[in-house]
């Protein structure tokens, strides 16, 4: 399950279904489902702190939660929701700041990328 398909979310459910992984997308801007009906993803439109949309899609059964949206208050929250449903799935998510980080950790992430940091590694690698 992947929540958001914007410009990060995007990147990372496209490999996924070109790989041929079952994906289900959460997405709340209805901009994005052309595309995604156009990719030929199953997708539920709407935002994925509401609980109903989480269980719609299946977060009790689901191996990996990914969560690519920069709000690490809304981030937690779905995280949170998803460790108490399924407390064997994946959880991999998206921030920001140091204390965004460590709030997803808390939250019950068993990973969480830090963008800025993310971008400063890459240009040290670069050099
Ligand atoms: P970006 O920052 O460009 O990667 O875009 C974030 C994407 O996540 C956008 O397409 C938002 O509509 C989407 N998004 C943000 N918060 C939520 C949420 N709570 N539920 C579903 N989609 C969200």
């Amino acid at each position: 399950v992947l929540v958001g398909f914007g410009r990060v979310g995007r990147r990372v459910g496209e490999a996924l279904h070109a790989e041929g992984q079952p994906l289900l997308v959460i997405e709340q801007q209805r901009d994005h489902l052309e595309e995604l009906r156009a990719l030929g993803i199953e997708t539920i439109l709407g935002n994925a702190t509401r609980e109903d949309l989480l269980a719609a899609a299946n977060v009790a059964h689901a191996r990996a939660l990914l969560v690519a949206i920069p709000d690490a208050i809304e981030a937690g929250r779905i995280v949170h929701a998803t460790r108490e449903h399924n407390p064997g799935i994946e959880i991999i998510a998206r921030a920001h700041t140091d204390s965004g980080v460590l709030h997803l950790e808390t939250q019950g992430a068993n990973r969480v990328v830090m963008g800025e940091r993310e971008l400063a590694r890459s240009m040290l690698a670069m050099l």
